[in-house]
């Protein structure tokens, strides 16, 4: 069986006594039903990095940079995100997408170069509300998918690949995709994956993220292809997130 891994994207939230506090709660928890990812804004990786010491819940970026370094003004290297204890990078969010830019070629090539740092990147997949309504939403989810897949080097990049399916509609609307939805998408991603690598589709973990509550959790985690979640708003308060942590099965 898969074990469930609940991430939470703080998005721009916050401040460094937030990031302090709300981590200091989710440590004393100690929440065992999941694996745990916590994402923070940038500016606060340390502060939370210091406070997940000994823990064993993990620090995830919310992006990176496709270059390895040099001149580009206010971006975030990959091999900075790993310097700062980070394991985990959120790639391809549908925010970055739509209001940044980040195509399906960069999200692929911030794909590699993450991987090629060390960290294990989490792609976000997920289509808008016109392509679910033009009944788009597998050509939508495969198009981002297959640029990833079609990375040199896929193969090693597979092994730590985290997928993450956000539909657009779902993402901090209240809105959440219902569980057989949810599943149906899920069980998509992963038979296109295992046409490039059967064995690691079997074990790879699918989040579903959109609108995840305390009240939802269960039963989206409960469906067969969904291993945990993408948690915006309830990742910003400690309750609800420790409840979306031990809603996994
Ligand atoms: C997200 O930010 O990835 C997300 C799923 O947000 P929310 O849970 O608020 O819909």
């Amino acid at each position: 069986m898969r074990r469930a891994l609940v991430a939470g994207n703080w998005k721009m939230n916050g401040s460094r006594a937030m990031a302090h506090d709300l981590t200091a709660a989710i440590v004393a928890a100690r929440p065992d039903k999941a694996d745990v990812l916590l994402c923070p804004p940038t500016p606060y990786l340390g502060t939370v990095a210091a406070g997940l010491a000994g823990s064993a819940v993990m620090l995830g970026a919310q992006d990176c940079s496709e270059h390895a370094s040099g001149a580009y003004t206010g971006e975030v290297a990959a091999s900075m995100l790993v310097d700062s204890g980070c394991s985990h990078v959120i790639l391809g969010h549908s925010e970055r997408r739509q209001l940044f830019g980040d195509d399906d070629t960069r999200v692929a090539a911030k794909v590699a170069r993450a991987h090629g740092c060390g960290l294990k990147p989490v792609l976000c997949v997920g289509e808008t509300l016109d392509e679910r309504r033009a009944d788009a939403t597998e050509a939508a989810v495969a198009r981002q998918l297959d640029a990833v897949l079609g990375l040199d080097g896929i193969a090693a990049i597979l092994a730590d690949l985290v997928i993450a399916y956000e539909p657009v509609w779902a993402i901090g609307t209240g809105e959440t995709a219902t569980p057989a939805q949810a599943q149906a998408v899920h069980a998509f991603i992963r038979e296109r994956v295992a046409r490039v690598d059967a064995a690691r589709a079997a074990d790879m973990r699918l989040l579903y993220g959109g609108s995840v509550k305390p009240a939802n959790a269960a039963e989206l985690f409960a469906m067969p292809d969904i291993d945990g979640g993408l948690i915006g708003g309830a990742s910003l308060e400690a309750e609800p997130f420790l409840a979306i942590c031990n809603a996994a099965p």
